[in-house]
């Protein structure tokens, strides 16, 4: 049963296929991404950040969902993800220990054509439910090519000072995480990363890792 006059004229939906269901995701929905969940938080080897949290293997389901939602103009897909993280607790209990969230940015050019940056839709929503600040402290100075095509070390080169700190007062001494929809090799998010000097902390943040 649906609870108001709202939930009938516009009934609540599957955030994946669309049906009509009360949960922000059905049942079938949720069994296809289960078997993806990881909900890790990996300690980093590396001189830019602390830990890598991840909720999901980008596999399946998963990777078909966020290639949906970066390339088949559908924004609304920001809801069902930030969910899926919000809904995680092992990561929430980790990020609610945090001071800003900053998402990685776009080239302007091609978030105008697409209409709008997936990173930054999630990172706002999740912002408003774990009172996190949301700062666009990084800004994508160098049109690079997409990186899925690309090997690992192609990829480091490809992102190299192609970011940049607007906002380092915003920054300073803060405990910051680093939104990304997806970890590959980790160069972006490395080279963000970088950019974030006089940070206090800095971990990294996506929904999936390939
Ligand atoms: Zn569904």
């Amino acid at each position: 049963m649906f609870d108001t006059v709202l939930d009938l004229i516009f009934p609540p939906k599957c955030g994946f296929c669309q049906k009509i269901n009360k949960e922000y995701l059905c049942k079938k929905c949720e069994l296809k991404i289960n078997y993806l969940k990881k909900d890790k938080i990996r300690r980093v080897k590396n001189e830019a950040y602390s830990y890598h949290l991840f909720a999901y293997e980008y596999k399946n389901e998963i990777r078909n969902k966020i290639l949906d939602f970066k390339f088949n103009d559908k924004p609304e897909l920001a809801d069902t993800f930030a969910k899926l993280l919000l809904n995680n607790k092992k990561i929430c209990r980790f990020l609610r220990c945090y001071d800003i969230i900053i998402p990685v940015p776009m080239y302007k050019k091609k978030q105008i054509i697409r209409g709008y940056n997936q990173t930054e839709l999630i990172a706002q929503k999740l912002a408003e439910e774990l009172h996190l600040e949301y700062v666009c402290a990084l800004k994508k100075i160098k049109n690079t090519q997409t990186q899925s095509k690309l090997d690992a070390k192609d990829r480091e080169n490809n992102v190299k000072d192609a970011y940049e700190c607007m906002d380092v007062e915003k920054i300073s001494n803060k405990k910051v995480v680093l939104f990304d929809d997806i970890f590959t090799t980790g160069s972006t998010v490395a080279e963000c990363a970088k950019k974030l000097k006089g940070a206090f902390e800095i971990s990294v943040l996506t929904v999936a890792k390939d």
